[in-house]
């Protein structure tokens, strides 16, 4: 059997190219090395699939970390909308939520899997489970099909590489693809954890584990300088921290070395240190004659408040009528400033997203073929691209997925 396709993966990038591939007519088959689809997939949103993101193409844009230009076309041929009537037009009904986010309205991601499935083989794409790739065979720069592990072949005119990055092993995402495209001689740009929690020094923030602070902002300092910054929820861990605000704030500060980074936490964004003391002042004349512990008992977390003393320099068990105008306005800095040391990001396999991947510049934007070998295809989380939460990777892997898979030539389509 000679293929026109041959699609390595079946999470969302493959499956998308190997539809749109099939829909042409062209004779395609999906190799997959689990026994099912998309078991990352599975596994987004929390099992609720945040599939996109409905803002307009710019903020699209401003979300992307990593070669968001090279994605421009992609994105433009099959974009957030064209996605969510997909599914619509597979009877899958969706939802917004808050910041644009899209999921199915069953909240199952799941449904959009069974979808998924059902769109191949309503478009005759093959598909063959248990099927994991070696190796992609080429003579003289010209793609010829793949080896699989077991040593059959499987011929065919153009391979499409959407194995997904490095994280989350245990879903089949192993690195694969890069090894592939490395035999081929393309540049591979080094796996880096993305959206992915981070380690923090300093002991006292083991004694904050378990705690969440919401609509707080926290600034990423390297030698001095603030690199990133984002509002929202941040979560104390065992090792350091996680939560929306540091998976975002990873993604953009993992080119750093973490030795000299460091973050900057603040607890109340929305006012200026000036407004802060001066509720202070009010706090401390309610509150005449009580520990300072007592005193501050809703303004500060609880888990905190034992320690200010090392952030604050200010003694919790004096008496809020004993502390002095410079400790207060100390106080009142280091709440809007508090300082934790990173120490690194916690394991790629723990990443959500594997930032590098394929050279962009080895990749033609318009059709996801390689410049290097004809007839080779790349979509997804393979490729050197990343970009933040909210639906933004999916859409990425689904629009890079569909250029491809519209852009081979079959057999007999060669001018
Ligand atoms: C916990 C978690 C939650 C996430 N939540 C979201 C979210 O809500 N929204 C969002 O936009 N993004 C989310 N992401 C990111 C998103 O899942 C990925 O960016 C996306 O799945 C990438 O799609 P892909 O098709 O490129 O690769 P993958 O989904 O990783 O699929 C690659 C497929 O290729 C197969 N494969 C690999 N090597 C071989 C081989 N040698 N032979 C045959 N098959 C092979 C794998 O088994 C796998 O099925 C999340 C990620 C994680 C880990």
């Amino acid at each position: 059997m000679y293929y026109d396709l041959i699609t390595v993966g079946g999470g969302p990038a493959g499956v998308m190219g190997a539809a749109a591939a099939a829909q042409r007519g062209l004779k395609v088959v999906l190799l997959e090395k689990n026994d099912r689809l998309g078991k990352k997939l599975s596994i987004t949103g929390n099992g609720r699939c945040n599939f996109t993101n409905l803002c307009d193409p710019a903020s699209f844009m401003d979300n992307i970390v990593s070669n968001g230009r090279f994605l421009y076309t992609s994105l433009k041929r099959f974009d957030n909308h064209s996605l969510v009537s997909f599914f619509n037009s597979l009877g899958v009904k969706t939802k917004v939520e808050d910041d644009n986010r899209v999921f199915p309205a069953s909240d199952r991601a799941e449904e959009i899997i069974k979808a998924l499935h059902n769109y191949l083989h309503k478009s005759k794409v093959e598909i063959r489970f248990n099927s994991n790739v070696k190796k992609v065979l080429a003579v003289n720069n010209r793609v010829s099909g793949v080896l699989l592990d077991d040593n059959n072949r499987v011929a065919g005119e153009n391979v499409l590489i959407a194995t997904g990055g490095l994280s989350y092993r245990q879903t089949g995402s192993a690195g694969d693809g890069f090894r592939m495209a490395r035999a081929l001689g393309h540049f591979v740009a080094p796996p880096r954890p993305a959206l992915v929690p981070l380690v923090a020094g300093g002991k006292w923030v083991k004694q904050l584990q378990g705690l969440s602070l919401q609509n707080i902002n926290v600034q990423a300092v390297l030698e001095e300088k603030v690199i990133a910054e984002q509002t929202g929820e941040l979560i104390f861990t065992h090792f350091g921290v996680s939560g929306p605000v540091i998976l975002k704030l990873s993604s953009l500060i993992n080119k750093c070395p973490p030795s000299s980074l460091a973050l900057r936490i603040d607890l109340f964004p929305s006012i200026s240190t000036t407004q802060l003391d001066a509720q202070l002042i009010e706090i401390f004349k309610k509150n005449h004659g009580k520990y300072l512990k007592n005193a501050l008992g809703d303004l500060v977390p609880r888990k905190m408040l034992p320690l200010l003393q090392i952030f604050a320099g200010v003694d919790i068990l004096k008496q809020v009528d004993q502390i002095t105008k410079k400790e207060r306005e100390k106080l009142a800095g280091s709440l809007k400033r508090i300082a934790l040391t990173i120490k690194g990001a916690r394991p790629l396999n723990e990443a959500m997203v594997t930032a590098g991947g394929i050279d962009t510049n080895e990749i033609n934007p318009s059709s996801m073929e390689s410049k290097i070998v004809r007839g080779l295809f790349f979509a997804g989380e393979v490729i050197d691209v990343d970009a933040l939460t909210g639906g933004f990777n999916l859409q990425i892997a689904f629009s890079t997925g569909y250029l491809s898979g519209v852009s081979v030539k079959g057999e007999n389509e060669h001018a």
